[in-house]
């Protein structure tokens, strides 16, 4: 393996589901739900394999996914073009591989958010470019983004910015203050803005989804990213997209199509058929899990953790010191074999794990006996 790639050998979630599945652990690791979709969007995709939607699609994706597409951003006040401006991809993952690889060379920086997904870093390597890293920072029980830093760490090979809201893995939806913030910096240095948006949905309490390509002078530079995996409890079948001006998504465009070319032919009429008429499902699964994250969040509590608010996402941090651990990797490693629960270290998804190592992530994208079946367990810690 070449050495800009030897950090990332494995990855956290098939570690700790492998603990799991091993020590039959609760697992509350890995972000995937134990449900399905919307019956109807299952059975479209059921209907197209049998209908013989079974060889590559288009390059940029079916034309009725991107109509699809362009239709939902238009919620967000913003108008793509189906053919120029909107392209398919398999799953968020690849369309950030993919944008990055069309946009950064060797020599560039990139600016990721800690803690960040753990694709982020290996896709930066992956194009050969630099990583700079800035904290979110504890405000109570919020993380909050530190414009400031991110302003210290621009350089004049920054090229763009990745940035995540709702945040994966600290539960954090960024405020339209926030976001302003970072869009008067892109704009400042001139940077290419790629966000990612799979929880776009997944936000409670009342809270809104603000996207950066809305915000004033920002809709040119963006790159916004998005799948059906979150929305629509469809993590498996891997269909992204990317919408964006159409020279950032031309270029994005080149560089997928000798990554996969194309990917999911028969689920694509299925996320285009959901995007246009289950959005109220939608609404009913945002509902759902935030009951979960209430019920996660109370036992997680209760059994001594310090929790940290899950504005969005199916995620909530938890603070593994007040029940006497120092070290959220050291205590992950030990909780399958030990009480039968998986959870993720929030450390292995930044560059300074010694600020990170409290905090230790759990799911709540689990059915209800599940989620308490994880508290029982997690009580026998204190
Ligand atoms: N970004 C974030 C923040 C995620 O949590 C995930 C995975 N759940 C992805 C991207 C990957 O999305 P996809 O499965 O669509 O590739
Ligand atoms: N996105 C999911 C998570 O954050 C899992 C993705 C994966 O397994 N690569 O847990």
């Amino acid at each position: 393996l070449v050495p800009r790639l030897q950090p990332f050998t494995s990855t956290i979630f098939a570690e700790m589901t492998a603990l799991a599945t091993r020590t039959g652990a609760v697992n509350l690791g890995q972000g995937f739900p134990d449900t399905d979709g919307p019956a109807e969007m299952l059975a479209t995709a059921q209907r197209a394999i049998a209908d013989g939607i079974n060889q590559y699609p288009p390059g940029p994706g079916r034309p009725e996914l991107r109509q699809a597409i362009a239709e939902h951003r238009r919620r967000y006040g913003t108008e793509y073009d189906p053919d120029s401006q909107v392209l398919v991809t398999v799953g968020a993952t690849e369309a950030i591989a993919a944008s990055l690889l069309a946009l950064v060379e060797p020599g560039d920086e990139v600016l990721l958010i800690e803690p960040y997904y753990d694709s982020y870093a290996a896709s930066v390597a992956l194009a050969g470019a630099t990583r700079k890293v800035v904290s979110l920072v504890e405000d109570g029980d919020r993380f909050a983004l530190d414009v400031d830093a991110l302003r210290a760490a621009v350089t004049p090979r920054t090229k763009a910015l990745l940035i995540n809201s709702p945040h994966n893995p600290s539960g954090t939806v960024f405020t339209r203050e926030e976001l302003s913030e970072v869009a008067k910096l892109c704009q400042e240095h001139d940077l290419i803005a790629i966000t990612d948006e799979v929880y776009e949905h997944l936000i409670f309490d009342g809270r809104e989804h603000v996207t950066l390509s809305a915000l004033p002078g920002m809709y040119e530079r963006t790159l916004a990213i998005s799948s059906s995996g979150k929305t629509f409890n469809s993590t498996g079948w891997k269909i992204g997209w990317v919408c964006g001006p159409a020279e950032l998504v031309a270029a994005v465009r080149a560089a997928k199509q000798f990554l996969t070319f194309v990917g999911g032919a028969p689920f694509q009429p299925a996320v285009a058929y959901a995007l246009r008429n289950e959005m109220a499902w939608v609404d009913q699964l945002r509902d759902d899990l935030q009951r979960k994250r209430d019920r996660l969040s109370a036992g997680l509590s209760d059994a001594g953790f310090g929790v940290r608010q899950a504005a969005g996402t199916y995620f909530v941090c938890a603070d593994v010191r007040p029940l006497g651990f120092a070290d959220g990797a050291e205590l992950c490693r030990q909780l399958p074999e030990r009480i039968g629960v998986a959870g993720v270290p929030v450390q292995v998804f930044t560059d300074h794990p010694e600020q990170w190592q409290h905090l230790v992530r759990f799911a709540f994208c689990k059915r209800d006996d599940v989620i308490d079946e994880a508290i029982a367990r997690l009580r026998k810690l204190g």
